[in-house]
């Protein structure tokens, strides 16, 4: 088999800013050794996040010429509509200013106090979304989710048995709605099968709850069935994503993610009574229904790249990239999780760096150490993040220590991907020179987006 190839050929290009070691040990000291402090032009290759950092199509910025600013009504509103109702046969969309916004108005409506909303793993604003309804949110990630290291097809999918426990424990009627995350990012972008989805439907159905997708990867994921799920192998990826959305009741999206957009969301549904609880708040909220909180060349770049997603060229490269990287890392001794998922490559950095104890934060560590060898901007994905204190005020590490390297879409070629993979490896040669590091300053809630950090000793 020949090389596979970015799909694209490059018109408009951004520099990228260039600095020594020397600078970068001293820009991490003063950032406080937190990624989200460095300024994007310190960074060489940032790999923080895949969201609203695609590169978009000349068809996208052309559709952000013809875009239609009219306050009601706007063609790009209905030709935004109309290409959501194509690809996921929902009925009703409501578009949002990004995923969050969306999510914040349909738990505002379903959840509250005593509620239980059930997913395969909830992402984090989704989480929060849910917990400040009031609400409680449960994970069942299916056994094969839980062990990084350990490969299998369908890491992201379900656990059916635990959910039809839990429907009977919490009972049907403090359900408001499952949820399943497609691709699953919080857990390794890891894709959901199409029968998992069958499946988790069906009960749904039984019991009357309302089933989900939150759809940020759809198309991603979609490839992922089409190439490790009996049965697909010849179906087309609109085929797929059509037959996923169609034992759905509705659906949240980021088009940050798998529209190529730099902002915008949506929520899309079937029934009517909660379209019209949805409308109302989001005319208080976002804005009027024809546009809610984005301007019409927005909604023209999202209709656009909805449908670009889905060419099968691209999926393959993108899907490809991230196995590339992963798979060189794999070669050279580096814990990855396994296999790789569809937006990012997660290093185990409790395996990495085995000599630094979880209470030093060694994800966060590892993010300084990537910075300070190459200018690679990543993210942790651990005690940072999720730690929590008990009553003595002794941490409650999470269950991994992950750093996350994010792929943002269409933007970095072979060549970067090739300098990421040979600067982990070199950090991981020199691994035990690395420091842990101490928290100096945080807030109580998402703490690591502002945390202040120091080294050990
Ligand atoms: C990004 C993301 C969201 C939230 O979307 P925003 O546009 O960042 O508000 C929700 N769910 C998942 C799975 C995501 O990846």
């Amino acid at each position: 088999m020949k090389t596979i190839i970015e799909p694209f050929k490059i018109k408009s290009v951004e520099p990228i800013c260039f600095n020594t070691k020397e600078e970068r040990v001293s820009i991490l000291e003063k950032a406080n050794y937190n990624p989200f402090s460095i300024h994007a032009n310190d960074v060489l290759i940032d790999l923080l996040t895949d969201s609203g950092t695609s590169a978009m199509s000349s068809n996208q910025w052309a559709g952000i010429m013809q875009g239609d600013e009219s306050y009601a009504g706007s063609p790009s509103f209905f030709h935004f509509e109309k290409t959501v109702k194509e690809i996921t046969g929902l009925p009703i969309v409501i578009p949002a200013h990004q995923g969050r916004a969306a999510e914040k108005i349909l738990f505002s409506i379903l959840g509250g106090k005593g509620k239980y909303f059930i997913s395969n793993t909830l992402f984090d604003t989704t989480r929060a979304n849910i917990e400040f309804s009031g609400a409680g949110g449960i994970d069942l990630l299916c056994e094969e989710g839980k062990h990084p290291t350990v490969p299998s097809a369908f890491k992201g999918n379900m656990d059916t048995g635990a959910l039809k426990k839990i429907i009977i424990e919490k009972g049907a009627d403090n359900i408001p709605m499952v949820i399943m995350t497609v691709t699953n990012n919080s857990g390794g972008g890891q894709p959901v099968s199409m029968q998992n989805i069958k499946t988790v439907s069906a009960i749904c159905k039984e019991n009357k709850i309302p089933f989900f997708i939150d759809a940020c990867r759809f198309a991603e994921n979609s490839y992922f069935i089409k190439l490790r799920e009996e049965g697909y192998a010849n179906r087309s990826v609109t085929e797929i994503a059509a037959e996923l959305f169609s034992y759905a009741d509705g659906c949240t999206m980021s088009a940050k993610k798998d529209a190529f957009a730099n902002i915008g969301g949506f929520l899309a549904m079937r029934d009517m009574d909660l379209a019209i609880r949805c409308r109302n708040l989001l005319i208080i909220t976002e804005g009027f229904t024809t546009y809610g909180g984005l301007a019409g060349r927005d909604l023209e770049a999202i209709a656009i790249g909805l449908k670009e997603v889905m060419d099968e060229h691209y999926l393959q490269y993108r899907i490809r990239s991230i196995e590339y990287l992963t798979n060189k890392l794999i070669a050279a001794g580096v814990p990855v999780m396994q296999p790789a998922g569809g937006h990012a490559v997660y290093i185990d950095a409790k395996e990495f760096l085995p000599h630094i104890p979880v209470e030093q934060y060694p994800g966060q560590a590892l993010v300084g150490a990537l910075y300070v060898e190459g200018g690679i901007r990543s993210v942790e994905i651990g005690s940072l993040m999720f730690g929590k204190y008990n009553a003595a005020g002794k941490l409650i590490p999470s269950q991994m220590e992950l750093v996350r390297l994010a792929i943002p879409r269409r933007v970095y070629t072979q060549s970067h991907i090739d300098y990421v993979a040979e600067v982990v490896i070199e950090v991981f040669e020199k691994r035990n020179s690395i420091k842990g590091l101490q928290i100096t300053e945080e807030v109580p809630m998402l703490r690591h987006f502002t945390a202040k950090l120091k080294q050990t000793p």
